[in-house]
């Protein structure tokens, strides 16, 4: 039987501790749970809200409807395929497949939030992405109420995408990756590479264990611990462009970029944020961090409001400066 609460503090339930309420809230922790939860909505006629742990969320506003903050459990391999619950922590996971020899997952060690959420916005890090990784996506349609699994394929990975940001009306139950039986680190990302380097480890014998162990030092350097600073991570995508835009661009600024493929270039949110000059700024309880440009601060007090309104700013201040448009990461609910 679920436990259904109203007029719910939600503080506690999003990374930037914005102290929105949600009319109805409940957790799930299993499959019976969800069909319950979608029964009480139908019944209420209530909108709903799928929650993993609120790390990459706005509420920008109450929420009038049922949020299900999503706490299925479990976790297993056969022979390099790993099965594990969405409610599951992300880095937990990543940490348990070590300690079973299976490897792949090191580069994204430490990024916050649930196992459910991570094809979604296809998180990434360092070099990685979990749609290298991931053999297969099982979720509830929300509407006919059947259980569905996505392969690889048709989760239709990109920068920061899936089709799950497209679909409405699910949710993903579990997540299942094939990893390396063997040892197989990737350090092609500069600032790991460098790091390493730094830190005097043979790179030609470096361990995935290694890998996992700088890329969290190096994380806990940059951006700052979401328990104690309120933040929701990256708040801007980086910006992908053509060639042709990109070298408009370059007539008005010289940035960094990556060469995503032949004809797309991938460049630096941050930078240009930076340049624009709301590196550090503050206002209304609202900061864009000093060390992170990409990374909004909340001093505990913010409001859904005053962080869409930061955004807002920033987003026309460098469309003006730049003539680009910065995209927000989170979902804005
Ligand atoms: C400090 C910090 C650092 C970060 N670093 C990175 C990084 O390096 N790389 C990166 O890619 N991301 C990063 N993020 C963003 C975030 O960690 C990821 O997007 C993560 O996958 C979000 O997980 P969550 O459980 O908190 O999802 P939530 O924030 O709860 O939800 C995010 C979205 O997914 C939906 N959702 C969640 N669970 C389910 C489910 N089971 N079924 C259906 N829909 C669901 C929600 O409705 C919402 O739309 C960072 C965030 C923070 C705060």
């Amino acid at each position: 039987m679920i436990d259904i609460k109203t007029n719910f503090s939600l503080c506690n339930f999003n990374s930037l501790q914005l102290d929105h309420v949600a009319d109805y809230f409940c957790e799930v922790f299993n499959e019976q749970d969800c069909i319950e939860a979608l029964e009480f909505a139908k019944e209420k006629q209530l909108q709903i809200q799928i929650l993993g742990e609120g790390t990459n969320v706005v509420f920008s506003d109450d929420y009038q409807g049922l949020v299900i903050k999503v706490s299925l459990k479990g976790i297993n391999s056969n022979e390099g395929l790993v099965s594990i619950a969405s409610g599951e922590s992300w880095h937990e996971s990543v940490l348990w497949t070590l300690k079973k020899n299976l490897f792949g997952l090191e580069n994204l060690s430490l990024i916050p939030g649930t196992v459910g959420a991570a094809p979604i916005q296809n998180i990434g890090a360092y070099g990685a992405e979990i749609s290298s990784f991931i053999h297969s996506v099982k979720f509830l349609n929300l509407n006919t109420r059947k259980i569905e699994e996505f392969t690889n394929e048709e989760c239709q990975f990109n920068y920061r995408n899936s089709i799950f940001k497209e679909l409405k009306d699910y949710l993903i139950l579990e997540v299942k990756l094939r990893l390396f039986k063997k040892e197989n680190i990737n350090i092609s990302y500069k600032s790991l590479k460098d790091y390493m380097e730094a830190e005097g480890l043979d790179l030609s014998k470096a361990t995935a264990t290694q890998v996992c162990r700088c890329v969290c030092e190096l994380r806990n350097t940059i951006l700052p611990d979401p328990k104690k600073v309120p933040n929701a991570g990256s708040f801007f995508k980086n910006i992908l462009i053509t060639k042709d835009e990109y070298n408009d661009l370059r007539e008005i600024i010289e940035v960094p970029y990556h060469q995503e493929s032949k004809k797309m270039v991938k460049v630096s949110s941050a930078f240009l944020i930076e340049k624009a000059g709301w590196k550090g700024h503050a206002e209304d309880n609202v900061s864009v961090s000093d060390k992170h440009s990409l990374v909004f601060l909340s001093n505990g007090k913010a409001t859904g409001k005053q962080v869409m309104l930061l955004a807002d700013k920033i987003i026309k201040d460098v469309h003006q400066k730049f003539g680009v448009n910065l995209i927000i990461e989170p979902s804005v609910i």
